[in-house]
């Protein structure tokens, strides 16, 4: 596989995107000569980006809210973009573009790591609040683990639905309190949180025992986090997510493996 000849970022917004602090610190430690670019880009001119960064050789990451959009769009996707019907890695292979996701690993880490901090065992039962791109990497990821039952809530319960209708023991339910009950984790796969202080699920409705992983990152941590953790649970942000699917796209585009305390030290 040829180097990339750049590497970028589409999303809408991007600005608050970690994602070029992370991969321009582990390609400066591997002396690579390139640097990764967030370019923010509307819907309407989704199509049109990506058949110019198909013409370069480029490759980069798919963010918020094209994931899903840019799985239609790629010539040909991995299996487990496939899967999770959701793309956020890419790059151009014989003038062809290809669809991988690397979410999906990173949130088997995200979550591992995080039920092993809880010393617990890996979840039984698992709320997933959310139902676009990040929740189909997550459901992916939870579908894989022994039979764990997967219940989605979303404000838009159609949506919920026809996420859920993909994954075995996958069931979409319209109250939010019914959602959480006898969960050991709840994820939250919104941006709630994202620029303010909202929490996907109040405090009070969480089961006593549960652990709660935000996909959201921000600065000094969502206020979900802390407040889940002020009241006694394991909790985790985005962070170890984020640097898990970039480590993994870093390999998939360069064909090395990235520094990963590199990349954690572009966002401690
Ligand atoms: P997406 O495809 O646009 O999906 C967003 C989901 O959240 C949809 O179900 C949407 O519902 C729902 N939603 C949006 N605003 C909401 C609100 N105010 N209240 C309730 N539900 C709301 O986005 P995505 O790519 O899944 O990303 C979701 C979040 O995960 C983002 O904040 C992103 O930064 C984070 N993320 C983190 C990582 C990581 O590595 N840590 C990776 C991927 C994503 P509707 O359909 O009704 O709009």
């Amino acid at each position: 596989m040829n180097r990339p000849a750049r590497l970028v970022l589409l999303g809408h917004p991007v600005a608050h995107s970690l994602s070029p602090r992370i991969h321009n610190a582990a390609l400066r430690a591997a002396s690579i000569p390139l640097e990764y670019v967030a370019l923010d880009i509307l819907p309407s001119q989704l199509r049109a980006t990506l058949r110019t960064l198909r013409a370069e050789g480029a490759a980069g990451n798919i963010t918020i809210p094209h994931k899903q959009s840019v799985f239609d769009i790629c010539d040909h996707v991995t299996n487990v973009a496939e899967r999770a019907g959701a793309v956020n890695t890419f790059w151009v292979q014989d003038g062809e573009l290809i669809g991988d996701n690397t979410d999906v690993a990173g949130f088997d880490f995200a979550a591992r790591e995080l039920m092993l901090s809880a010393r617990a065992e890996m979840p039984k039962c698992v709320a997933l609040i959310g139902a676009g791109g990040a929740a189909a990497a997550a459901a992916t990821a939870i579908h894989d683990w022994d039979d764990a039952e997967l219940v989605i809530w979303s404000r838009d319960l159609k949506r919920a639905e026809t996420l859920a209708q993909r994954f075995a023991h996958a069931r979409a339910e319209a109250d939010l309190s019914s959602a959480v009950k006898g969960a050991d984790l709840v994820v939250n796969a919104t941006p709630m949180g994202m620029s303010d202080d909202q929490l996907p699920v109040p405090i009070a409705l969480l089961p006593g025992k549960c652990a709660v992983l935000d996909l959201v990152y921000r600065h000094g941590e969502t206020a979900w986090v802390r407040a889940a953790r002020d009241a006694g649970r394991a909790a985790s942000d985005g962070l170890p997510m984020l640097v898990e699917q970039a480590a993994r796209s870093f390999r998939r585009w360069l064909g090395v493996e990235p520094n990963r305390e590199v990349m954690w030290g572009a966002v401690g």
